[in-house]
């Protein structure tokens, strides 16, 4: 092992989802791992920007903040492939003089025409350009032309891919892609080549929908006389059905499970082991993340986004944080208002609920329920058989002087026995007035928090 740089280079075109974080946040790992040994080793963040018509600020800034999140520091500044335009003409034009290029005039009619004529004879060919790489005159022009990569036919091209292994492609499967347009501009494959050499990536690490670039890409290194960096293609994210993941699944922007109220740390800890054989949940800092991180345990099939397993995850870290930063959090995040001499109790409920909770939203949820609950409303709606469990139940409670945790169990159990009503027929009614929610903590442990005299008093409420 030496040195190595990676960088994350996405486009600016979508909202960062978490994928692309992933892919990013195995760069950053694997760098970080690698620093200790050789502190020189580089993560860099490239913006691709080059397609002006479909990027926009509000891309890149949501890739920005989602890195800034997720705590993936990059080195250096922020690369943004536009600026860089005229070097990536410049070794085209280069590529012509060293004659690892052709200039083209084929339009695309005639490029489709030769497709379909192909197909018709049963041949998928990918070079559809053949004649003017020979014809003297095409290469003599000034202009009005493409430049196309020369790639050598009858021959094969082998990528040694660090996650998909060894893999041989026979060349007759590679176009002669377009590296500068008509219009002089440069295309994608080319400039990530050229910033990738000019910013000495050793590794490039990226989604499995670029390895076929790779092939493709390989060729320009070659034609050059660069050495090809090592790739390794992750796997893509999949989605519990086994296809894409997408907005189908639950949310997959990077940025909602922020607004989800998920911890940068339980995304990190979940996303640093996805698609890797090993599976221990725990919670992790980050010093230890990276130091278990292993890049070589990156499974090579794709993997199922599991949102349980990440909810497991997130719940994990959310217990460890204290009530009052979960209670500042909710404040200043979350839109929750609440009365000073309320504090103590959300406190409490904070304590009680975060253990059930998955995300910061889901706390949120149930503390505003508790609190915008309206026993009167309620009473409108529920039966008379629940009016009648809970008028038994307060003259069965009210004369209770032991609120110990042991005294309440027995009393609720010892309520519904003598009643012979299931235990459902008090609780869910009982806790729906405690809580604002039918579901919930036992109820025991609500009763604690609310001590008799409010226990009482909501109950009281509600038959009056
Ligand atoms: N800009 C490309 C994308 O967002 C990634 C290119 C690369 O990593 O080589 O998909």
């Amino acid at each position: 092992m030496s040195k190595i740089i990676t960088r994350f280079a996405p486009s600016p075109t979508g909202y960062l989802h978490i994928g692309g974080i992933r892919t990013a946040l195995i760069n950053h790992l694997i760098v970080e791992k690698n620093k200790t040994e050789f502190p020189d080793s580089k993560f860099f963040l490239r913006i691709e920007d080059t397609d002006k018509k479909r990027s926009k600020d509000e891309y890149f800034q949501s890739i920005v903040k989602s890195l800034k999140w997720l705590n993936i520091q990059w080195d250096g500044n922020i690369y943004k492939q536009s600026e860089n335009i005229n070097k990536h003409i410049e070794i085209a034009n280069e590529l012509l003089r060293i004659k690892g290029a052709y200039k083209c005039i084929c339009t695309t009619e005639e490029l489709e025409e030769r497709r379909k004529k192909n197909l018709l004879k049963g041949l998928s060919l990918k070079k559809l350009c053949n004649n003017c790489e020979g014809d003297p005159n095409i290469q003599k022009l000034e202009k009005d032309f493409c430049i196309r990569i020369k790639i050598e036919k009858s021959n094969f091209t082998e990528i040694d891919d660090k996650i998909q292994g060894k893999i041989k492609i026979s060349n007759d499967e590679l176009d002669n892609f377009i590296l500068l347009r008509k219009d002089g501009t440069p295309t994608y494959m080319l400039s990530v080549v050229v910033d990738d050499y000019l910013m000495g990536i050793t590794h490039i690490i990226r989604g499995d929908d670029h390895l076929n670039n790779a092939f493709r890409q390989f060729h320009l290194y070659k034609n050059l006389g660069w050495i090809v960096p090592k790739f390794a293609h992750i796997p893509l994210m999949f989605g519990d059905d086994g296809k894409k993941l997408s907005k189908r699944h639950g949310s997959i922007e990077v940025l909602d499970f922020k607004n989800k109220g998920y911890l940068s740390e339980a995304i990190v800890n979940y996303l640093a082991k996805f698609g890797s054989s090993n599976d221990k949940d725990e919670v992790l800092q980050k010093k230890q993340i990276i130091y278990n991180f292993n890049f070589n345990s990156i499974v090579k099939s794709p993997s199922r986004f599991d949102y349980n397993k990440l909810n497991f995850i997130n719940s994990l870290y959310l217990n460890e944080i204290n009530d009052e930063d979960l209670l500042r959090e909710l404040k200043e995040n979350f839109n929750l208002k609440i009365k000073n001499n309320l504090v103590d109790l959300i406190l409490k409920l904070i304590n009680l609920y975060k253990k059930r909770s998955h995300n910061i939203e889901e706390l949120n949820k149930n503390i505003k329920s508790f609190i915008n609950f309206e026993i009167a409303e309620y009473k409108k709606v529920s039966s008379e058989n629940e009016k009648k469990i809970l008028n038994q139940f307060f003259i069965y409670i009210n004369n209770e002087n032991d609120w110990s945790k042991d005294k309440i169990e027995k009393n609720l159990k010892e309520f519904v026995n003598q009643n012979n009503i299931k235990f459902s027929h008090l609780a869910e009614p009982l806790r729906m007035i405690l809580t604002g929610s039918k579901k919930g903590p036992s109820l025991s442990e609500i009763m604690i928090i609310l001590e008799k005299k409010e226990t009482i008093s909501k109950i009281n409420k509600f038959l009056i």
